[in-house]
């Protein structure tokens, strides 16, 4: 299986699928993650591009990631974007992966980037209808803490978890991936901080019989029984 995490900025891969994509990569499928805003322009006290890069494959390496895809879209101004630039940017991730399941953002997390990210690759993993040959990808929203979490209502549903994973065992390299982007996690009580990500990840073991897990919302996923259902 191979696994492509389309996220907005450097760290939300780690944020959204740390837990889900070491998973896959333990198990021996390969899992890339795409960034739409893969540079340091206005990450605010943050490493320059080569700092940047350096947490970046720091990251990726201790999740078991494979070489990122990295875009040039200006950081926290995707909405300046045309809609099919981020399209066919993201369709030709899909192609180069030739990726079976997908994760972005839930398009309701209160970072506009993350919305543009979502529906961007919503319209990308239709490809398979239109271009004979392609996979047809299954596609799910992760939970982005620091921004899923501070949604506000009055815009669209807000995240409601129907997929989670088993993260015993697994929430220290999601933390040390963390820690790999420099200048990213915080103190308690903000949500970009240990305390914080380990409270959740128990809580959304609480919703699903584990002792810790990360949680994702289904937005597409059509195939055969055993492809849907395993076996
Ligand atoms: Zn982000």
């Amino acid at each position: 299986m191979n696994a492509l995490i389309v996220v907005a900025h450097p760290d939300d891969e780690v944020l959204g699928c740390g837990v889900a994509g070491a998973a896959l990569a333990d198990a021996g499928h390969r899992v890339h993650a795409c960034f739409l805003a893969g540079h340091a322009e206005a990450r605010g006290g943050l490493p320059s591009d080569n700092g940047l890069r350096a947490d970046i494959d720091r990251a990726q390496s201790i999740l078991g990631f494979g070489p990122p895809i990295l875009g040039a879209f200006p950081n926290i101004k995707l909405n300046t974007v045309p809609h099919l630039d981020l399209v066919q940017f993201i369709e030709r991730a899909l192609l180069d992966t030739e990726a079976d399941v997908v994760f972005t953002h839930h398009p309701a997390d209160v970072n506009d980037d993350h919305l543009h990210t979502s529906r961007a690759c919503q319209a990308a993993i239709r490809l398979f209808q239109r271009r004979p040959g392609v996979r047809r990808p299954r596609l799910y929203f992760a939970e982005v803490l620091s921004s899923t979490d501070w949604a506000l209502p009055g815009g669209l549903p807000q995240f409601a978890p129907d997929t989670f994973i088993d993260a015993t065992g697994l929430m220290d390299r999601k933390l040390d991936a963390m820690r790999a982007y420099r200048g990213v996690m915080r103190d308690p009580p903000h949500p970009r901080s240990e305390q914080v990500l380990r409270a959740l990840a128990h809580f959304r073991g609480g919703q699903s019989g584990f002792n810790a897990a990360e949680a994702f919302q289904t937005a597409f996923c059509a195939g055969s029984v055993e492809e849907v259902f395993g076996g």
